[in-house]
């Protein structure tokens, strides 16, 4: 890891500060909750209710925060994503449109896509991932969540013997990196947890990983927030800034009318960040890449066996979580990634997907009773890393968003580096590759 960068942005030092957080996903939730532990006053706001929020990207997602995962710019993937291009059905489904933003955006994905990037990409996120476990932990014990949190690693479940090289030479790749990791061949690996069918060759068993029930996890904390003098606002929605004819920014403007003045304001508004962030003169540009969950509760009697750890199942990319929630034990399927407009409807052939790509693998699926379904924006941009720190050209605006697949992951450590910058502290990992004006 590179030395952290000494910090060129607007630093809040002294008495009290008024900062306004936008966004309560787990970026914005953690941001706060680390600002409020930094003595400030902190005013967190979002324009869903509680429920809303939990049942947004920060609660449906699939509750594996693994660390050391790779970004989505990896070689080969801007190629593959161009041949899935047309099909409903491809993992990675890109919506064809003429649109300028999408064309931008997936040339500069391209253009991002190889080893020398992958390579700086990983520094930053290993030295974010090693740390944000340790952080989420202290929050958790800290506020006594209850989200079925466990640190137990997550399985690469492979079908085809052909694959399981595969499968260890990406395990391999991380070992540069600290990661632990333990091949198990299909016999062994029914041994530990039958839930898995005879025809499933193995697993790779990323030991350093955790699992959550994430809808829980994102209730606590906000839960927890007022606690330590954070004033939250729901059915809150931001629609400009208050701004200094200098283009320092000293608020924000509420839908309803109201202005909120503030010395800070960071943004955390996930997938909506990029058209919030303009309205201030910042461009992030991001694509809301729209994944889908299915959850399962088991049944009373003749249930199959539930795994007993986190997995995504290698052939199919479904990530399979088995979670405790108010004492039940239920089973998430979670994945694909579909790059189009917001807010279209579902394509409901992608939560077919998620079951016929669990099937293979799983026993006894079809004895399980469906709970939920779900779709969420992971919000992407288009070098596949997030985007941290203060926007020099706005003196008093901040960001924290752009964490695509690994927010739940790395929400927890970016809200404690957010506070620390806000603070004018050097932040816990090396902020420069994220600056949010790169774009
Ligand atoms: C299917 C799927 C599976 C995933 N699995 C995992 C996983 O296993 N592990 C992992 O680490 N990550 C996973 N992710 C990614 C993760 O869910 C996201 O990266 C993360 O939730 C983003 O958090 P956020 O706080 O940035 O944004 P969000 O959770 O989207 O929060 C943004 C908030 O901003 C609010 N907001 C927006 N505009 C305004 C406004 N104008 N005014 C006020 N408020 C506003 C919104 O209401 C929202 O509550 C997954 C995502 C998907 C879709």
């Amino acid at each position: 890891m590179t030395e952290p960068q000494p910090f060129a942005t607007p630093i809040l030092a002294g008495a009290r500060r008024h900062v306004v957080v936008v966004g309560a996903g787990i970026v914005g939730a953690s941001t706060a909750w680390h600002l409020a532990k930094r003595g400030f006053d902190v005013t967190l706001l979002d324009r869903e209710t509680p429920r809303a929020i939990s049942d947004g990207a920060s609660g449906g997602n699939a509750g594996l925060l693994s660390i050391g995962h790779y970004p989505l710019t990896r070689p080969g993937v801007s190629m593959r994503g161009l041949k899935w291009m047309f099909s409903r059905t491809a993992p990675l489904y890109i919506k064809p449109r003429l649109d300028r933003e999408l064309v931008e955006w997936l040339w500069n994905f391209h253009l991002h896509c190889n080893k020398r990037h992958l390579d700086r990409c990983m520094e930053v996120l290993c030295a974010m991932g090693w740390q944000t476990l340790d952080v989420l932990e202290g929050i958790i014990a800290d506020e006594a969540i209850e989200c079925d949190y466990a640190r137990d690693g997550w399985l690469d479940v492979v079908m085809k013997p052909e694959n399981m090289a595969h499968a260890e030479a990406e395990a391999k790749s991380l070992e540069r990196f600290g990661y632990r990791w333990e091949r198990i061949d299909g016999d062994e690996l029914r041994r530990r947890d039958p839930c898995f069918k005879a025809e499933v060759a193995g697993a790779i068993h990323m030991k350093d990983s955790a699992h959550c029930a994430p809808n829980d996890l994102i209730a606590g904390l906000i839960r927890a927030l007022p606690k330590h003098g954070v004033a939250l606002r729901f059915d809150a929605t931001v629609k400009s800034f208050r701004k200094m004819p200098s283009g320092k920014v000293t608020g924000v403007v509420l839908e309803s009318g109201e202005t909120i003045a503030a010395d800070a304001v960071v943004l955390c508004a996930g997938v909506w960040s990029d058209a919030l962030g303009r309205l201030a003169g910042v461009k992030i540009p991001m694509q809301g890449a729209r994944g889908y969950h299915l959850q399962f509760d088991y049944p009373d009697e003749d249930a199959p066996p539930s795994p007993s750890t986190g997995m995504v199942l290698h052939e199919t990319f479904v990530a399979v979580t088995p979670m405790l929630r108010d004492g039940k034990r239920q089973l998430r399927l979670a994945g694909t990634l579909e790059i189009g407009p917001l807010d279209q409807p579902w394509m409901r052939e992608r939560l077919g997907m998620l079951l016929k790509g669990t099937h293979a693998y799983l026993e006894g699926l079809d004895r399980l009773k469906p709970a939920s379904e779900w779709a969420g924006y992971r919000p992407c941009t288009s070098d596949g890393m997030p985007a941290i720190g203060g926007v020099r050209a706005k003196p008093g605006l901040f960001v924290a968003t752009g964490h695509a697949m690994m927010g739940m992951t790395l929400g927890p450590v970016t809200g404690k580096a957010m506070a620390q910058i806000v603070a004018g502290e050097k932040p816990c990992f090396d902020v420069s590759m994220l600056d949010p004006a790169r774009f």
